[in-house]
């Protein structure tokens, strides 16, 4: 055994000529038509629609989805892939392709066939986006306790709460909401009787409401919703009833391995900002890549960076081979990612002195941004929370553990 794999062939990171083509590809659009345009969108907040509509012109929000229900088909790699080079560039745009994995997750896995033949194809053409609405002003990491609650009226059901910090709310077609639908039946089984539901965004007594002024992720907006009786018929229902604490989980395992993603792709490029800087500026004569201090520097963001990819990368395999190991993976990569990208991204202003301050300089705002991957899709503590109880989960099934210890974890 190679803790907590059962053998060293267990670490490989299998990647294809596919997947570099596909790096290549995603790389040469972001360059061509977001980076020119990175900072304005930067300032006014705003992603121009002519680059939603392109990238979905190039098949990026089918990336992930079976040719079935309309997508390109892919393996979670090419998800990671994806977010990497479009954050390398600006951060704010991967979110609209975070907040459609969200969306739909909960349907690819426990969604009626017409659910998904209704929600899936639009959104994998880019013509329709989706949201993920979960948290409430009460409770981000406590999913369990979320207020929100539908009520089963004949054949339909009635929603009423309100939700915070909902992202992409304000372009989202189609959100899936979480609502209790009966109480716990004791505390210890709290995550109990909360279910999905599909609420589309006209419907009456649906409201967006205000969006917040975040430090980062610029171009894409985090809202308030508000559910006012709103009426859903059963058919909207997300599985079973009851279960929707448990697809919320299932449904985080998967995509924070594409939040790691984004602060890998930050990281790198900071790290590209701060690499040509220090060639270019000159001090006491010479660049001041000419000292070994400089040189350290660079040398320890990259080992971050690297063993930051790695993991990512690892993560999405275990992922797509869907080994039991890949949740925890995935938590640990979402919080090991998210952390070094900071350092790394903070040493790369460093590195630029003082004009690594200025907006202009076009450095700062990756340090804007990572802040919120260590936070989104489960707080860094849960996710060390969750890695835990998860090594612990697959030691007890391997019998490396005692029973009665892991029962007092798990
Ligand atoms: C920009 C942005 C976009 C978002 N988008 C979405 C979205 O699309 N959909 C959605 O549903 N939500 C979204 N969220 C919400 C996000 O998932 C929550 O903010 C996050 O889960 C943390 O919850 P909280 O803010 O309530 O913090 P809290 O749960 O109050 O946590 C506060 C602090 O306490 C720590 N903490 C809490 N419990 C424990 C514990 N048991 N042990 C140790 N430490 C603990 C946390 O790690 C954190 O540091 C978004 C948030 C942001 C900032």
């Amino acid at each position: 055994m190679v803790f907590p794999f059962d053998t060293i062939q267990d670490y490989s990171v299998v990647l294809t000529p596919e997947h570099e083509m596909f790096r290549k590809a995603v790389r040469e659009f972001v360059e061509r038509e977001v980076a020119p345009r990175a900072m304005e969108i930067e300032e006014t907040d705003e992603v121009p629609r002519d680059i939603l509509r392109k990238m979905a012109e190039q098949g990026f929000f089918g990336i992930g989805i079976p040719e079935k229900y309309g997508g390109q088909g892919g393996d979670h790699r090419m998800g990671v892939i994806m977010s990497e080079e479009i954050c390398r560039v600006l951060p704010g745009l991967s979110v609209y392709i975070g907040t459609n994995e969200l969306f739909l997750t909960p349907i690819m896995l426990f969604g009626s066939e017409e659910q998904k033949q209704k929600y899936i194809p639009p959104i994998a053409r880019g013509e329709k986006f989706g949201a993920f609405a979960v948290t409430e002003p009460c409770c981000g990491s406590d999913v369990a306790g979320i207020q929100t609650k539908a009520e089963k009226v004949g054949n339909k059901w009635v929603i009423n709460g309100r939700k915070a910090f909902i992202s992409s709310a304000d372009v989202a077609d189609y959100f899936v909401v979480l609502a209790r639908t009966y109480p716990p039946p004791d505390k210890r089984l709290r995550y109990l009787g909360l279910t999905f539901f599909i609420v589309e965004k006209d419907t009456p007594g649906f409201k967006v409401e205000q969006c917040y002024h975040k430090m980062g992720l610029h171009g894409d907006h985090a809202c308030e919703l508000v559910l006012e009786n709103v009426e859903v018929p059963d058919e909207n229902r997300v599985g079973e009833e009851g279960m929707g604490f448990l697809y919320a989980m299932e449904t985080f395992d998967r995509t924070r391995i594409g939040v790691a993603a984004q602060a890998v792709g930050m990281a790198q490029g900071a790290f590209e900002m701060a690499f040509k800087y220090v060639h270019q500026r000159q001090a006491f004569g010479v660049p001041i890549a000419y000292f070994q201090a400089i040189q350290f520097s660079l040398v320890e963001m990259m080992a971050k960076i690297f063993s930051a990819r790695l993991l990512t990368y690892l993560a999405a395999k275990l992922a797509d081979e869907d080994r039991k190991e890949y949740t925890f993976a995935a938590s640990l990569a979402k919080f090991y990612a998210t952390e070094v990208a900071e350092e790394v991204i903070s040493e790369a202003i460093n590195l630029h002195g003082g004009v690594g301050v200025i907006r202009e300089t076009g450095v700062e705002r990756f340090l804007r941004s990572v802040k919120i991957t260590q936070i989104y899709e489960g707080a860094n503590n849960i996710q060390k929370l969750v890695a835990y109880r998860q090594l612990v989960r697959i030691l007890r099934e391997k019998g490396q553990i005692p029973e009665e210890i892991a029962k007092l974890v798990t």
